[in-house]
This record gives C-alpha cells, sequence and structure tokens, in this order.
C-alpha cells in the first residue's frame, strides 16, 4: 500500500509566513508532527485548521525544519516537478546572461528558483552541484540525472563541503560524481578574460561568481591607478584590475597557492608580470604594514571572507569590518576610491554602509558613494526570501 503524505500541523498563526512565500518554516513554529519521517522526506504542511498549505522537505535535525518545494498542495514532488525547476532555471539563465560572453555562471540558486538546498554552478562543460539539505539530499541521484539530461553535460562534480550540512546532520561530501572530470584546474571565460578554476579543490564551487559584474566595474575605473587587491584569491579583481590599465597591482592573500594560480592567470591572459606584486600575508598586519611604511593607493579592494555567516556573528564582524576600512582608507591618496564588500548574510546593506561610515569617521576621510555592488543576476533575490541575499557592496570615492 501506498504510504500516506506525512504530516507536520503548525501552531495558530504560523501559517502566515507560509502564505506570504517564505520558503523556510522553523521549529518552534511546529505544534505536531506525525512519525516516522524520512530525513528529507517530503510532507504535507498544515495550517491550524489542518488545511494544507504547501508541500515541504523535512530536516529533523535543523532549526529550519522544513524547506517549502511548492505552495500548491495538489502538486507532487517528484521528478517531473523537479525537472520543471530546473527548467525553469535554466530559461532564466538563458534569457538574461549573455551566454555569447560568458561560459561560467550558477545555474541554480536554491531557493532563488524554487529548489532549496541545491545549487548548481556551470564552469563551461563542468557542472558543481552543492547540496545542503536534507531534502536536496533525498533527490541527489534525481538531480544529477536530469541534469545530464536538460544541460547535456556528463562531467559532475560534487562540493557540497560546506558547513550547514553538519547543522543538518549530513556528512561532507566533495567528489567528481559523473564523467571524465580531470583533476587539475579548468579554464573559464568571462568576458574577455580566462581564469583557471580548480573545481576540486578551489574555495566555494572553484570562483567567485557572484562577483562577474564588479570585477567588470573595476576593470572600468582601474586605468593608471596603483591598485591594492586584498583578499585576492586567484587574482579576479587583480586580473581585472590590470586588464583596465591599471599601472600597478599589489594582490594580497593568506594562501600561497591561491597566489600561484592568480600568477598563472595573469601569464593566460597575457598580462605582464611586472607591474604586479603577489603578497602572501595576513590583511590585518599587511595593512598595518603598509601603513608604517607610509604606503599609498589610489584604489584599494577589500573583498574579505564571510565574517558574520549569522547574526550571532555580527558584532565581531563589524569590528573586523571596520578594522580593515579604516585602515585602507588612510592608505588611500586623496581622490582614491575603495571598493569594499561583504558577503556575511548577518550584516545587511544599511549595516554596512554604518560600519563603512564609522571606519571614514575614524579615518578622517569624507567620502562619496559611487556605486553599490550586490551579486550578478545568476544569483537571484526572490521577494519572498531576502535572506538570498549576501553580498554588498560599496565603491567610494575619498574627498581631496
Ligand atoms: N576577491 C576574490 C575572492 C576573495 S575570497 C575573487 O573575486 O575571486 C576571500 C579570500 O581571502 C580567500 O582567498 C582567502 O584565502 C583569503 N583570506 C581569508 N582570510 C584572510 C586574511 N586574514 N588575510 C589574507 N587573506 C585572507
Amino acid at each position: 500500500m501506498k504510504k500516506l503524505m506525512p504530516k507536520v500541523q503548525l501552531k495558530v498563526g504560523r501559517e502566515k509566513s507560509v502564505n506570504r512565500g517564505h520558503p523556510w518554516i522553523f521549529s518552534g513554529s511546529i505544534l505536531r508532527v506525525d512519525e516516522g519521517i524520512v530525513p528529507g522526506e517530503t510532507v504535507d504542511v498544515l495550517d491550524s485548521n489542518r488545511e494544507v498549505i504547501a508541500r515541504g522537505a523535512y530536516s529533523p535535525n535543523s532549526q529550519i525544519r522544513i524547506r517549502i518545494w511548492t505552495m500548491d498542495p495538489s502538486e507532487n514532488i517528484n521528478a517531473d516537478f523537479l525537472k520543471s525547476r530546473l527548467e525553469q532555471a535554466l530559461d532564466y539563465r538563458k534569457q538574461y546572461l549573455d551566454l555569447r560572453k560568458i561560459n561560467s555562471y550558477r545555474l541554480v540558486y536554491g531557493e532563488a528558483d524554487g529548489l532549496p538546498g541545491f545549487i548548481v554552478d556551470r564552469y563551461d562543460d563542468i557542472l558543481v552541484i552543492q547540496v545542503t539539505t536534507c531534502g536536496a539530499e533525498l533527490w541527489r541521484e534525481k538531480f544529477i540525472e536530469l541534469l545530464v539530461q536538460l544541460v547535456g553535460i556528463e562531467k559532475i562534480v560534487e562540493r557540497s563541503d560546506v558547513d550547514v550540512r553538519e547543522l543538518e546532520g549530513l556528512p561532507s561530501r566533495s567528489c567528481i560524481v559523473n564523467g571524465a572530470v580531470k583533476t587539475e584546474p579548468h579554464i573559464i571565460s568571462e568576458n574577455d578574460l580566462r581564469y583557471w578554476v580548480d573545481v576540486l579543490g578551489g574555495q566555494k564551487t572553484g570562483f567567485y561568481l557572484d562577483q562577474r559584474d564588479n570585477r567588470a566595474i573595476v576593470r572600468q575605473f582601474a586605468y593608471r591607478k596603483e591598485v591594492l587587491d586584498c583578499f585576492s584569491y586567484t587574482g579576479g579583481f587583480a586580473i581585472s584590475a590590470l586588464a583596465g590599465g591599471a599601472k600597478s597591482v599589489v594582490a594580497v592573500d593568506s594562501s600561497k597557492d591561491n597566489l600561484d594560480l592568480a600568477r598563472e592567470n595573469c601569464r593566460l591572459n597575457n598580462i605582464s608580470p611586472e607591474n604586479v606584486e603577489w603578497v602572501v600575508g595576513d590583511i590585518f598586519t599587511y595593512l598595518r604594514d603598509l601603513r608604517d611604511r607610509n604606503r599609498k593607493f589610489d584604489f584599494i579592494i577589500l573583498d574579505p571572507p564571510k565574517f558574520a555567516p549569522t547574526s550571532k556573528h555580527v558584532q565581531k564582524a563589524a569590528r573586523g569590518y571596520k578594522d580593515i576600512n579604516l585602515l585602507s582608507l588612510k592608505l588611500l591618496r586623496p581622490g582614491g576610491m575603495l571598493c569594499t564588500f561583504s558577503c556575511s548574510g548577518g550584516i545587511g546593506k544599511e549595516l554596512f554602509q554604518k560600519i563603512v561610515f564609522g571606519a571614514a569617521v575614524d579615518a578622517g576621510v569624507r567620502a562619496r558613494i559611487i556605486k553599490r555592488f550586490s551579486q550578478a543576476l545568476d544569483h537571484p533575490v526572490g521577494l519572498n526570501f531576502p535572506e538570498g541575499e549576501y553580498l554588498k557592496g560599496l565603491l567610494l570615492e575619498v574627498e581631496n
């Protein structure tokens, strides 16, 4: 006999956020749960009148207990459902990205594409998947099969080696899942630049695709400038600045391996290494070092890792952001520019701007906002899911 769909009933009033389309239900909203639910299994979500209002995936160990798949209770969660969501995600990228100029982009971005816990990044002829929830994990095999079928790419790598999986009770996993993928880095193209990407060993799924548009803007403003690229990783901003005619670039990262690949990226784009200095070091120390040496720059980029993964870390993170922004503002020549980012989900746009303003006040400089940055449009943000917006940044011009 076919098993009945398990049910989860919400407390009175807790259906509101579901009805407004928010895809998460927290454990505190739940009144009653059927027994024997398998992690990731699809459940019917009931309001306090026991009406079915949505269907979602159940995560027994996470505070985010349910991720909504659909608000249509008649819709079944099966291969056809996943296929149709994947097709929509593919169509969106085809419609809005200029695929003649780039061959690497985020193909599926979890909740924003109606597929919570499932991310796919395309790097030319390789797909890198990341599965972060029990619900997406349950459908992993099906997702892989559908991707091969819909995208026509055989080479698939998995980079489910992120901390959030622990909260779901899932093990870390990083491997080749399909096709003949070389273990060496691959070349991707972005506008007229090319980059080596290590999909198996690099950070995230290999490259910071979310910064694509911002790299192009840095390129636009770098002409004849002496640039400092902090947290350079594999040199994305450094190479963009050099391609834009920067006079010189100092690129800093704590990892030598990252900078080795950055150096290769320079060579790949036929950029002369003469005007580039690659520095392995800790930014917090190195910026002080530059200050003590009285070094000055025209353009500084700050693209640090996530200092505040969640709202719990906000205070400490705010101190970190303030510190690097303050030091950088002091290293700029009059009229210089600071391009400063935060990818911390726990720090909103307004708060970030306040922190940077505080840094300017303490640095004794006045500055104007030339531009505001966010994530590239292959990382869309649902109005119903503002949590999907994590990257924010400001391009500042310091007064003369
Ligand atoms: N700007 C890059 C992405 C930066 S990711 C791009 O567009 O591709 C953050 C980088 O900061 C990582 O490469 C990491 O190695 C480096 N990092 C983290 N903490 C650091 C620190 N304290 N000092 C220097 N680099 C650091």
